[in-house]
């Protein structure tokens, strides 16, 4: 209540009444280092995260001297919570501290996703796996970029089994691994096995947090076998296929690659539309359908990042008490993609650039001539001109060349290759898209 106070002298009142009223602090669950409140809604939970978690992160630490993380749940006030049988052993829906890892978010489900070529054939292995956990495909890993839907599939085969009285329990990989920490350090192990080996099913998301966490690996690889050889579901997510994950054991990867191992691909422009639709839709938020067009060809393809436009869009014009134009729409727009560009640097450029044509980022910035190596330099030199705001003197001090006439050449070059090669211009899109997507995560 204090920091409420603090907070509502230092933000316009309207967004205090409008937004931060409507939270609930979860005072049991909450601990000194992370404080959990409630939001009626997931564009609440979005706009006071980002808008405001820090802010609020803040006002705890000078408050109780302790920075916490401050994590924003979905809860509608009207719907009791997720609660499952088992009582002490499943920790979805209960208030004890250890419990807000697996609360599921209730509106992610199979309902609310939108299929579309790109996501299709992962939707329909989740689905099948919810219908029949531990029979079909164990484990089911599904992978694929930033804010595509992984996250939500995981949280509807766990809203799909939890209905139906299963026990699930969904944890980040993060979440899992502090857990094992805890225990391990409080020598409370067996609770810990207890909890994870006792449930039907075990969703694990951003599995590529293992890399290089030796110890944890172990700890999963004795959790998997376990489930597994009782017929347990596993499904877990990474943002990238189990044989790219570095410094992951090779019999956690072969485990990972004995089920079905399925991509979601960026969405194509009508599932991106639909998408659109079907959020203002659940949102009860009206956009015209020049708005919704223009957003879906203009914002890239991470959903995440959609759906703060279209939360921006509606906070802005109820804040206005204005219907959302087209104009406004193009505005807000743009200010979201120049932010972005302001976020990426060189190094970002090179490490994405470096990564998927295969040179190392030290020779792209060494004085290497060979060809690849030339062909990926100039690349980043392209990409850094319209990525970033570097002008080509600066460019050629960060390359270590004699004077800009370098980096003007590498410019020629690569604009000649995108005039008369499609194939090289698509490349060229997508890495920049690529760029632009890793830096917003
Ligand atoms: P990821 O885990 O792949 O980064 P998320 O599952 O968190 O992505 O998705 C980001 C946001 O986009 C979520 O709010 C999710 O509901 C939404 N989203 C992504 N794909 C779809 C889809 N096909 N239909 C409906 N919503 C989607
Ligand atoms: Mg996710």
């Amino acid at each position: 209540q204090q920091i409420l106070e603090l907070l509502k002298q230092e933000i316009p009142q309207i967004e205090y009444d409008r937004y931060i009223k409507q939270l609930r602090y979860d005072e049991e669950a909450s601990r000194s280092d992370i404080a959990i409140f409630y939001a009626p809604n997931p564009l609440i939970a979005r706009w006071v995260k980002t808008r405001y978690g820090e802010k609020i992160s803040h006002l705890f630490e000078i408050k109780t001297g302790v920075k916490p993380q401050v994590v924003v749940e979905i809860k509608s006030p009207k719907k009791k919570s997720v609660t499952s049988k088992g009582g002490e052993l499943s920790e979805i829906g209960t208030s004890k501290p250890s419990s807000k890892s697996t609360i599921l978010n209730p509106s992610y489900t199979f309902e609310s996703f939108v299929v579309g070529s790109s996501n299709q054939f992962a939707y329909t292995a989740a689905q099948r796996v919810a219908e029949k956990p531990g029979e079909l495909y164990n484990p089911l890993f599904i992978y694929g970029g930033a804010g595509l839907g992984k996250t939500h599939l995981l949280h509807a085969i766990g809203n799909f089994n939890l209905a139906r009285g299963r026990q699930v329990i969904f944890t980040s990989l993060e979440q899992f691994m502090n857990q094992f920490t805890h225990h391990l350090r409080n020598h409370t192990m067996d609770r810990f096995r207890d909890k994870y080996r006792s449930c039907d099913i075990l969703l694990l998301d951003d599995i590529q947090f293992l890399s290089r966490k030796e110890e944890t690996q172990k700890e999963l690889f004795h959790t998997f076998n376990e489930l597994h050889g009782a017929g347990k579901q596993i499904v877990m997510t990474s943002d990238q296929h189990p044989k790219k994950i570095a410094g992951l054991e090779e019999r956690l990867r072969s485990r990972f690659e004995w089920g079905l191992i399925v991509d979601i691909q960026p969405p194509e422009l009508e599932t991106k539309i639909a998408i659109i639709k079907k959020k203002c839709e659940l949102n009860g938020i009206h956009l015209d359908n020049d708005i919704v067009n223009y957003i879906a060809a203009n914002m890239g393809n991470n959903i995440r990042e959609i759906e703060g436009i279209i939360i921006q869009l509606n906070a802005f014009a109820n804040m206005m008490n204005q219907n959302i134009t087209l104009d406004f729409a193009k505005n807000v727009v743009k200010n979201q993609l120049k932010e972005r560009s302001e976020n990426i640097t060189i190094d970002d450029i090179v490490k994405v650039v470096s990564k998927e044509l295969n040179v190392k980022p030290s020779e792209i910035k060494s004085k290497s001539r060979s060809k690849n190596i030339v062909a990926a330099r100039r690349i980043v030199i392209y990409l850094a001109r319209s990525l970033t705001p570097n002008s080509m003197p600066s460019l050629a001090q960060y390359f270590g060349m004699k004077d800009h006439t370098a980096v003007s050449h590498a410019m020629k070059k690569i604009n000649e290759m995108i005039d008369s090669d499609e194939t090289f211009k698509a490349k060229i899109e997508e890495l920049s898209h690529k760029i632009t997507s890793a830096t917003n995560e």
